[in-house]
């Protein structure tokens, strides 16, 4: 369980996210709506600690997320997948490898030195593309794919980490209508099928409303909804 104790994040004085407090039950699909400037990149960015809280404290389960540092902080980020709006993968590798990266931290560092990939890990990041109808394009550079497959190899290399959350910044902002049903249906197979949380952020609420169980609605740093989809009425 994920639990936000009033968190807030400044940037020169001024406030991106004021004193929220949530907590996110594992396994449910929460979606983050809410203008653009409302606070939700930040949100989703403190809780792996890619931007540090000015205030507040963040626990997963016994660990508090808020003091990691060194080696407990990578630990954590690597049970923390993020997935960008931009689908960050290295464009010139391709596509088997750019999934194998999400194994780096499950193989010894000398092996994730020398990139040397058992065939068990290769198995694995195979069998994830696989699921996402991917598979085919394994050996193509990252970079010739399309935005919904790019993402969709994203997606593959946050699943291969075997994480306990994944935190998705708007991950189908640069996408079409159907790549956005595609990544967000993949999504939502990781959620169901593992039982791995998932907190997207998102502009559109009808979205949201298709796919996510629980809601939050913010306006200016601050959570103004808290819920149930089937609640919220007003868009906010
Ligand atoms: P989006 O939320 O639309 O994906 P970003 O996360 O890149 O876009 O940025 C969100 C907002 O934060 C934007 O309004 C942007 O101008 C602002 N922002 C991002 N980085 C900085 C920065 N370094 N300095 C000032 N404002 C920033
Ligand atoms: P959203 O994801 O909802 O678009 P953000 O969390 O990106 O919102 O931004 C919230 C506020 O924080 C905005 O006013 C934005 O300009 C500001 N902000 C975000 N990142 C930075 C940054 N790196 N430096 C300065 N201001 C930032």
């Amino acid at each position: 369980m994920l639990v936000l104790n009033d968190v807030a994040r400044q940037y020169n004085n001024k406030a991106a996210v004021s004193a929220v407090s949530l907590t996110v039950d594992r396994g449910s699909f929460v979606g983050v709506i809410g203008r653009s400037g409302a606070g939700k990149s930040t949100l989703l960015r403190m809780i792996n600690r890619l931007v540090d809280p000015t205030a507040g404290t963040i626990a997963f389960d016994d660990i508090d997320v808020t003091r990691l540092s060194g080696k407990a902080l990578r630990d954590w980020r690597a049970r923390c997948a993020m997935i960008f709006q931009q689908f960050n993968l290295v464009g010139r590798l391709d596509v088997l490898t750019n999934v194998l990266m999400g194994r780096l931290n499950k193989v010894s560092t000398p092996r994730a030195l020398l990139r040397l990939w058992s065939e068990e890990d290769r198995a694995i990041a195979l069998s994830a593309l696989e699921q996402f109808d991917i598979a085919g394009l394994a050996a193509q550079r990252a970079d010739s794919l399309s935005g919904g497959q790019q993402q969709r190899v994203a997606i593959a290399r946050a699943l291969v980490q075997e994480p306990d959350v994944i935190l998705a910044d708007e991950p189908i902002a640069s996408l079409d209508p159907r790549n956005t049903k595609v990544v967000m249906d993949a999504l939502l197979r990781i959620n169901k099928h593992y039982g791995i949380t998932v907190m997207c952020n998102l502009h559109s609420l009808e979205l949201a409303r298709g796919y996510c169980d629980r809601l939050i609605g913010m306006s200016a740093g601050r959570v103004v909804f808290d819920g149930a989809p089937e609640l919220l009425t007003d868009d906010v």
